[in-house]
């Protein structure tokens, strides 16, 4: 079946949706997105992207074209007209075609993409082993700069770091901070435990603040595993009993080691297993 691409109100062939070459999104990486998941049918969190989606439009005074309430009606149908069962939505709002200046009042038509298509996981040896990480030399930009809880369609920092991570052989990569503390991975947040405490960096930490973490949040909390958001070193990590990353596209993955250093006993850590199956539980719940 050929793909259908949702772009500004209507489904069109996956090569007939096409944007401007003048269009702010490509020249300048104005724009915002979101990646979702689907399971069992059912888009999941779909209002907490939504939400999150509009919070980043309005950081980068972006009015997207049409009401929350719309946005998520339209993924659903893009999703339903696809058939896609077990996949990923990516929604996408570019400020619209300008000129080759940076003034936005010269652009107009803000685009509204909605991609719904299957998903590549990691590798599954990767959840029941976990995963390496080293840390990237490129650190998250400054918080002053650019609040790194936009999710624009700029992710240079984040590719450069994850260039540095492949480099390494490793499919992830740790972000610091200006601060030098832990922040964050290229795309997923970053978790530890440590005498049975679960400690997570907050937001004012230069982080994009994740649903799923968010949701594990909620679950750790309600399993009545204590919860901290507080900064973290590297140190921390290395010395941690267990470490987790969550994300959309990753749900809830075992890290193992971090530059060199094994991370407790070098296998996935058993409130790390408990929290994966617990998410696991929620994505079949409809969340
Ligand atoms: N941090 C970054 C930089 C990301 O790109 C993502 C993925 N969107 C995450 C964290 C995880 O966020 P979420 O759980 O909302 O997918």
């Amino acid at each position: 079946m050929a793909r259908k691409v949702y772009i500004n109100g209507s489904l069109v062939d996956e090569a007939d949706a096409k944007v401007s070459v003048f269009d702010h999104g490509l020249l300048y990486g104005d724009g915002v997105f979101e990646g979702i998941r689907v399971y069992g049918g059912r888009v999941f969190l779909l209002k907490e992207h939504v939400d999150r989606l509009y919070e980043s439009a309005k950081a980068i005074r972006l009015a997207i074209p049409i009401s929350s309430e719309q946005m998520i009606r339209d993924v659903e149908e893009t999703v339903k007209a696809n058939e896609i069962e077990d996949g990923y939505v990516r929604l996408v709002v570019t400020r619209g075609a300008g000129t080759l200046g940076l003034d936005v009042r010269k652009t107009s038509n803000p685009q509204v993409i909605i991609i719904a298509d299957t998903i590549s996981l990691y590798a599954p040896e990767v959840y029941e082993q976990g995963m390496h990480l080293v840390t990237a030399a490129t650190i998250r930009n400054h918080p002053s700069a650019i609040s790194p809880r936009i999710k624009s369609l700029n992710y240079l920092n984040n590719i450069l770091a994850k260039i540095e991570g492949t480099d390494a052989g490793a499919v992830e990569a740790l972000m610091l901070n200006h601060k030098g503390e832990v922040a964050e991975c290229t795309g997923d947040n970053i978790f530890i435990v440590k005498d049975r405490v679960i400690r997570t960096p907050p937001p004012d930490a230069g982080i994009l603040v994740g649903i799923t973490r968010n949701a594990v949040i909620r679950l750790a909390k309600e399993a009545g595993y204590p919860v901290e958001e507080t900064a973290l070193v590297r140190h921390d990590i290395y010395v941690a009993d267990e470490c987790f990353l969550t994300g959309t596209a990753a749900e809830v993955i075992a890290v193992v080691s971090l530059d060199g250093r094994t991370i407790g006993d070098g296998k996935p850590g058993p409130i790390t297993r408990d929290l994966r199956e617990r998410f696991q539980q929620l994505t079949r719940d409809g969340g």
